[in-house]
C-alpha cells in the first residue's frame, strides 16, 4: 500500500505520533507530548504485516481497528490533518516515514508484550541510526512494569497484596486526563483508508462486531455502564444479564483511556464500583506479571506443572472448539465466542476449566484458540486467565478445585436463558433438563439426545478424578526431585 505524501521529502520539520493500541485522540499520553513539541504532528497507523499475515481472513479485530481508524480520520480532518496508514513491517516503515516527514522524533505509547518490546527496540535502533529518536510514554496502565513491587522489591505473584498496594499508591494525578487540545496538526494531503478486502480480510467479519468501535463507541458503552456499575458485583456472573461493561476491546485497542475507566470507579462509592475497579487492577496485575515473566506466555508458571502429561485428544479439542461437547453451558460459551468474538468472563472460566480438567488438554491449546477468536484478546490477561483456570499460574485456582459444569450452569444461568440463545436445539428443554439433558427424567418427545444434540463426550466425575491424579502425581514428582 502506498501513501500519498508530497515528494520529495517534506522540508518543514514535523513530529510523528505512531498509534498502536491507543486508537484515540483524547487523553493520549504520546499525542499530548507530541503536540507539546510545538511542531506539526502527523499521526500514523501501521497495518503490521508481521501480525496481519498470520490472521484468518474473517478476523473480527481488523474490522474493529478499521472502524476505529475511520473515526480517527474524521476527527483528524476536523483539525485540518489526516491519518496516515501504511502496510508493512513497522521496523522499516516508521523510519521511512519519519525520514519522509522530516520528523526528528517519533512519539508512541509503551506496549509491554514481549513481541512489542522487541519491535520497539528495533524501531528505536533503526531511528537512532538516522539520528532520530523514539520517545515512549506510559499510557495503557496506571502502574506499569515494576512500579508496584513488594517490600522486598520483588514482583507480586499474589493479587490481593498487589491490589492493596495499588490502591494505596494511586493519586488523583494518576488519572488526570492528558490534554490533547493544544498544539499544531500537520496539514497533509487526503489519505484514503484501506478497506478490509484490500488488507486481505472478508468484509463480512464486520457483521460479527457487537461492540461499537472507536472512541465514540467506548463513550457510549461507558455511559450505558455508569448507572449499572453499582450493581456490578451482583450481576457480573450471569451471562444472560447485562451486568458487565463490555469495555475490554476498547481497553485492548485504547479507544478508551484507562484513566477515564478508572475515574468511573475510583474513589469507589459502592461495592459495585469497588468490584469493577478490582477487575481493572487484575488487568494491571497480569500486565506487570507478564512483563516480569515473559516466559509464562509459553509455559506454566508453577515448575511442577511445566510438563503435565496431558493426553491432548484432537477429537475432544475439536468438539470443544465447535461447541459440541454435550455440556450445554460449555457449548453455549464456545458458540458465543465463535459467533461474536466475545465470551462472558464466568464462561471463560468454565470453558477453560472444562478443557483442561475435564478434557485433559494442555491449557496452551485453549489459550491459542482464545487468542485467535477474542476481540479483546490481550496476551497478559489471556495467559493469566488460562493459567488461573489451569491451576498452573500465579495466584491460580488450586488444582483440586474443579468447576462442575452442571452446577455452574444451574447457578449462573438458572433459567437456561443463555444456553437457549446459543444452543437453539435445546430451546424446547425446560430449566431442569437444559443443564444436563442426559440426566433429565423427561425430555420433549421430539427431542433425541445424540441426534439433535450430542450426548456428553466425557463423564465429569471420571475426568475429575483423572485430572486430580495427573496434578497430584506431577506435584509429588516435583517434591521428590
Ligand atoms: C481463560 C480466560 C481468558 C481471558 N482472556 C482475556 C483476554 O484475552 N483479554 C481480556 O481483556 N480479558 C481476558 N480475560 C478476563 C475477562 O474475562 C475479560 O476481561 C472480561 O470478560 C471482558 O468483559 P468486560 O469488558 O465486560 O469486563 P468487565 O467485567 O466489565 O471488567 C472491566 C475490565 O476489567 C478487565 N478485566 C475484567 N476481568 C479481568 C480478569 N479476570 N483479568 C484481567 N482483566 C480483567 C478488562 O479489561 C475488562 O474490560 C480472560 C479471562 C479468562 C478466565
Amino acid at each position: 500500500m502506498s501513501i500519498s505524501l508530497p515528494t520529495p521529502t517534506i522540508q518543514t520539520p514535523h513530529v510523528l505520533c505512531w498509534l498502536r493500541r491507543d486508537l484515540r485522540l483524547q487523553d493520549h499520553a504520546a499525542l499530548h507530548h507530541a503536540l507539546q513539541s510545538g511542531l506539526p504532528v502527523a499521526c500514523v497507523f501501521v497495518f503490521d504485516s508481521t501480525i496481519l499475515d498470520s490472521l484468518p481472513a474473517d478476523d473480527v479485530r481488523v474490522a474493529f481497528i478499521l472502524d476505529s481508524l475511520q473515526s480517527l480520520q474524521e476527527q483528524l480532518r476536523q483539525h485540518g490533518s489526516e491519518l496516515i496508514t501504511v502496510h508493512g513491517d513497522p521496523v522499516q516503515q516508521i523510519p521511512l516515514l519519519a525520514n519522509h516527514l522530516n520528523a526528528q522524533t517519533v512519539y508512541a505509547n509503551e506496549d509491554y508484550e514481549p513481541a512489542a518490546l522487541t519491535r520497539d527496540h528495533a524501531v528505536s535502533q533503526s531511528l537512532a541510526a538516522q539520528g532520530r529518536v523514539l520517545k515512549l510514554f506510559k499510557d495503557q496502565v496506571i502502574f506499569a512494569r515494576d512500579e508496584i513491587l513488594t517490600q522486598q522489591k520483588q514482583p507480586y505473584t499474589v493479587f490481593t497484596p498487589y491490589k492493596r498496594n495499588w490502591l494505596a499508591r494511586i493519586q488523583p494525578s494518576d488519572i488526570q486526563a492528558y490534554d490533547c487540545s493544544q498544539g499544531q496538526w500537520a496539514p497533509l494531503p487526503a489519505q484514503a483508508l484501506p478497506c478490509l478486502k484490500e488488507l486481505g480480510f472478508h468484509e463480512e467479519a464486520r457483521t460479527k462486531l457487537l461492540s461499537p468501535a472507536g472512541w465514540q463507541g467506548a463513550q457510549t458503552l461507558l455511559q450505558q455502564f455508569e448507572p449499572r456499575i453499582h450493581a456490578y458485583h451482583e450481576r457480573r456472573d450471569f451471562p444472560a444479564k447485562r451486568g458487565v461493561s463490555y469495555l475490554a476491546p476498547h481497553l485492548r485497542f485504547g479507544t478508551l483511556s484507562i484513566r477515564q475507566a478508572v475515574a468511573l470507579a475510583w474513589p469507589s462509592d459502592s461495592e459495585g464500583a469497588a468490584t469493577w475497579l478490582s477487575e481493572l487492577i487484575w488487568r494491571e496485575f497480569y500486565q506487570q506479571f507478564l512483563w516480569h515473566h515473559p516466559e509464562t506466555a509459553q509455559e506454566s508458571f508453577k515448575p511442577a506443572y511445566k510438563n503435565l502429561p496431558f493426553p491432548n485428544r484432537d477429537d475432544w479439542f475439536q468438539a470443544w472448539k465447535d461447541g459440541q461437547t454435550g455440556y450445554p453451558i460449555v457449548d453455549a460459551a464456545m458458540r458465543q465466542l465463535n459467533q461474536s468474538g466475545y465470551m462472558h468472563n464466568r464462561l471463560r472460566m468454565i470453558s477453560a476449566s472444562f478443557l483442561v480438567k475435564d478434557l485433559l488438554i494442555d491449557w496452551r491449546w485453549g489459550e491459542q484458540y482464545f487468542a485467535q477468536k477474542l476481540l479483546d484478546y490481550d496476551m497478559a490477561s489471556n495467559v493469566g486467565g488460562w493459567q488461573w483456570a489451569a491451576s498452573t499460574g500465579c495466584d491460580a485456582q488450586p488444582y483440586f478445585r474443579i468447576f462442575n459444569p452442571i452446577t455452574q450452569s444451574r447457578k449462573f444461568d438458572p433459567e437456561g436463558q443463555f444456553i437457549r440463545r446459543y444452543v437453539p436445539e435445546l430451546a424446547s428443554l425446560d430449566k431442569q433438563a437444559i443443564h444436563a439433558p442426559w440426566q433429565a427424567k423427561q425430555l420433549p418427545l421430539a427431542f433425541r439426545l445424540g441426534q439433535h444434540y450430542p450426548a456428553p463426550i466425557v463423564d465429569h466425575d471420571t475426568q475429575r478424578h483423572l485430572a486430580l491424579a495427573l496434578f497430584k502425581q506431577a506435584g509429588e514428582q516435583e517434591a521428590a526431585d
